[in-house]
């Protein structure tokens, strides 16, 4: 078990100990220690952000133009540039503040602070990328604190439960949702799926289960709208179990399709079932009411739900939570409740990514995998060997 208090972290004789004993164990020199993790970062964010701006492009499902392929080459870049300066900042902005206003390491000036101060690197990524960054920064803190207060023994998470709380959350999301599509300053949301405008259309209620009822928020039939959405979702989820069980193996491809099992179909059925519920309810609330209405989304947001118990997942369960604050938080913008000259999206980043780069060195039991994964993959697992070599050290003085 690794996990570091304050009262450890503030009494130990480490705190006395200089930067490159602590931090950059690999050279003396401080400006060494500083081009080694650039270089190390830079070839670090490229490839952790390769794959995400590949899956963004195949989600578009249609052919780029050039132009388009350069504006994607020119985030790329830039999202890479953001990796690199906050990997490489952390050793270096420990080096200067050491040596400017703090003559020994504590519990909260050595991961916490440089790390909230090396957020600031949030502002090379262009707005819609910032604002959903924190979404996902704020996620991974509500799970760092779920976690902890796991490990404390104040409750216990179980499927049964992350189920509800997705339900639950599900609902009141897509209820906002389809508040927001009537907003023209959407805020950008990464979703599942977007659910359609509320269709303005009224007529009789309809019986039976052929053909639509006039108020329905699609065309064609409601059995179509149904399983095709369903059919689509089901196919997402086991593709990404597939890219994710084979691509490893990919060098003996007989062993990754015999390794495929019955259970890697769960992913699938929790994205069927979540588009197929929530669409089967709100068709049958239209036929049976002969109008549509936002609140349709309130009961099928929350049977929609249930899907979550074929594949339990902690962040998943609180994402529809987190979102659904982030639009509300896009509305508090638009009403001018929050001042806007006020950078609340790039503050909050800086505060979760100190939050959460804290927990993966002083608590790593309860941080969360993603972040173990992220630093790993950025820093070229840099940040791993500090991480043994700290650890080392601090169970050297506990014992
Ligand atoms: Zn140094
Ligand atoms: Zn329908």
């Amino acid at each position: 078990m690794v996990e570091f208090s304050r009262h450890v972290v503030n009494n130990c004789g480490l705190i006395h100990s200089s930067c490159s004993e602590l931090l950059h164990p690999w050279t003396n020199n401080c400006v060494d220690a500083f081009l080694s993790m650039a270089q190390n970062c830079t070839i670090g964010s490229l490839k952790f952000y390769a794959p995400i701006y590949l899956l963004q492009i195949l989600m578009r499902g249609k052919k780029l133009g050039k132009k388009e392929m350069m504006e994607q080459f020119k985030l790329y870049l830039k999202s890479g540039i953001f990796g690199l300066t906050v990997g490489s900042s952390f050793v270096t902005l420990n080096c200067i503040f050491r040596a400017l206003f703090f003559n020994q390491f504590s519990y909260y000036t050595t991961v916490l602070l440089p790390c909230t101060v090396s957020g600031l690197a949030v502002y090379f990524e262009p707005p819609h990328r910032r604002v959903m960054v924190v979404n996902l920064f704020v996620n991974l803190v509500f799970e760092y604190w779920l976690r902890t207060l796991e490990m404390k023994g104040w409750l216990r998470r179980t499927a049964g439960k992350e189920t509800l709380i997705f339900m639950l959350s599900s609902a009141v999301l897509f209820y906002l949702m389809r508040l927001e599509r009537e907003n023209n300053k959407r805020t950008p949301l990464f979703w599942f799926f977007t659910p359609p405008r509320v269709s303005q259309e009224q007529g009789e209620p309809v019986k039976g289960i052929m053909g639509r009822s006039p108020a329905c928020p699609h065309k064609g039939p409601c059995i179509n709208y149904v399983l095709k959405g369903t059919a689509q979702l089901f196919g997402v989820g086991c593709a990404m179990t597939m890219l994710r069980t084979i691509i490893p193996k990919i060098l003996t491809p007989a062993k990754a399709f015999k390794s495929l099992r019955l259970s890697h179909l769960k992913l699938g059925v929790f994205f069927g079932g979540y588009i197929g519920i929530y669409r089967l309810v709100v068709c049958l609330l239209c036929r049976a009411r002969g109008r549509d209405s936002a609140l349709h989304a309130l009961p099928a947001g929350l049977l929609a739900g249930a899907a979550l118990r074929a594949a339990p997942s902690t962040p998943i369960a609180l994402a529809p939570f987190t979102s659904s604050l982030q639009i509300l938080g896009s509305w508090c913008y638009q009403r001018g409740m929050i001042p806007e000259q006020l950078p609340l999206v790039e503050l909050l980043y800086c505060v979760c990514q100190g939050l959460l780069f804290h927990a993966r060195v002083m608590h790593e039991d309860v941080c969360p995998r993603y972040i173990i994964n992220l630093m790993h993959t950025v820093t070229s697992t840099k940040a791993d060997q500090i991480q043994a070599a700290f650890v080392k050290k601090m169970l050297k003085y506990l014992n």
